[in-house]
């Protein structure tokens, strides 16, 4: 059956109670349906027919999939959150805004507050690229075709590093939180749960040019765990509120999980990424102990610029490393025809995180 453009295929829309019937629904016909969260992707992707589910999986009734779990007491200290759970709930959670901070600005700046109510932190995850190439009529290696229309064409978003072939980027503004922030990637599939480290949730363009992440077929994210770190005497030297900006009002945050997050969009009430920036460090006094930085909109995946890593840990943050640590990020870049601007961005992005945690 043929249906016009901006018109989805028919299909049934099917509203599971638990993962497990999820998973079952899913397998009856492996391939021919699609989970749906918040709908904020899944619905583009379904009136462009770049999907042509018979069944959409509707997750919003699975009570299993909501709630963030806050565990600070334990030996292990932990933030643990259902996927369902809401951009606009990650923003306006008190302990989401204490103990982590960057998650709680990069939700806060995604999109707008409509989309933000709707769209979930799984979905968020799991959303597909934005090439507009890719989105749009032409036939290019992510759809089976045989060149990609970016590499010479308006590529002005695209990525500097990793490209192979395609050069999609990350879209979303959660995922560079949940891979420097080292989070768990909770998932369930047809052969039970199973546990992913956040950085290998993604997908580099270099191994499957088809997908944006390593999610068996059918398998729901279930949750996303960040295992704060153990508490340390706050640091003395603490003068200025690393409150969150945008529209929630800043309030302290624990400077034991100190963690930011900077985006940087051409319009930024309402854009995706140009690039952005989180970073996590953590301190043993005045010296840095370990420090993991993550790009987002420059890779296909959430980009670890190691070197960068490497020079901040085990120093004391001063201006001349910050300076040294932003230009080593942009290391290995390989800009296209008209988005050499990113490479900049990147310097700059990464010493304002590092001059902001270092205040
Ligand atoms: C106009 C616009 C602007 C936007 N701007 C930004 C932005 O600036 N920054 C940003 O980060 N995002 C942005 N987004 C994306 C948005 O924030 C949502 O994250 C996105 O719509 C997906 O979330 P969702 O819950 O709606 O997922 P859905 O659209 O329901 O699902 C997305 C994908 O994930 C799968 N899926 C969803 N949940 C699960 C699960 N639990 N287990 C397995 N599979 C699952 C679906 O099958 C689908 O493939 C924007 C979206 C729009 C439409
Ligand atoms: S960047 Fe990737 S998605 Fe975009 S046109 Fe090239 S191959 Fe297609």
């Amino acid at each position: 059956m043929t249906s016009p453009i901006d018109e989805p295929r028919p299909f049934k829309f099917t509203s599971p109670t638990s993962v497990a019937e999820a998973v079952a629904l899913w397998h009856e016909k492996p391939g021919d349906a699609m989970y749906i969260a918040g709908g904020g992707d899944v619905i583009d992707i379904v009136k462009r027919h770049h999907a042509r589910p018979s069944t959409l999986l509707d997750l919003k009734r699975i009570p299993a999939l909501r709630g963030i779990e806050v565990d600070i007491a334990a030996s292990q200290p932990s933030i643990t959150i259902g996927a369902l759970t809401t951009l606009q709930e990650l923003a306006e959670n008190e302990n989401i805004r204490r103990y982590l901070p960057a998650l709680a600005t990069a939700a806060s700046r995604v999109a707008t507050p409509q989309i933000r109510n709707i769209g979930t932190i799984g979905g968020n995850l799991l959303q597909e690229n934005r090439c507009p190439y890719f989105r749009g009529p032409w036939h290019c290696y992510r759809h089976g075709g045989m060149h990609c229309y970016a590499h010479h064409g308006i590529n002005r978003e695209h990525a500097i590093f990793e490209g192979d072939r395609c050069y999609v980027v990350t879209p979303s503004d959660i995922a560079p939180v949940v891979v420097a922030g080292n989070a768990l990637i909770h998932v369930e599939g047809k052969d039970g749960p199973r546990t992913i480290d956040a950085e290998d949730l993604f997908m580099p363009a270099s191994q499957n040019l088809m997908r944006m992440h390593v999610l068996d077929d059918g398998e729901v994210l279930t949750a996303v765990e960040f295992r704060v770190r153990e508490p340390a005497a706050p640091r003395e030297r603490d003068p200025k509120d690393l409150g969150i900006r945008g529209t929630i009002s800043p309030i302290p945050v624990d400077k034991r999980f100190p963690s930011v997050f900077i985006k940087y969009a051409m319009r930024n009430s309402f854009d995706f990424a140009l690039a952005n920036v989180a970073v996590f460090l953590d301190r043993e006094g005045h010296r840095v102990h370990r420090c993991r930085i993550a790009l987002g909109g420059v890779a296909a995946t959430p980009y670890r610029p190691r070197e960068a890593e490497r020079l901040v840990a085990g120093s004391i943050l001063d201006d001349d490393l910050i300076q040294a640590a932003g230009r080593a990020a942009t290391q290995g870049a390989e800009p296209l025809d008209l988005n050499a601007y990113k490479v900049s961005l990147v310097e700059k992005l990464v010493v304002e995180a590092l001059q902001e945690l270092n205040r």
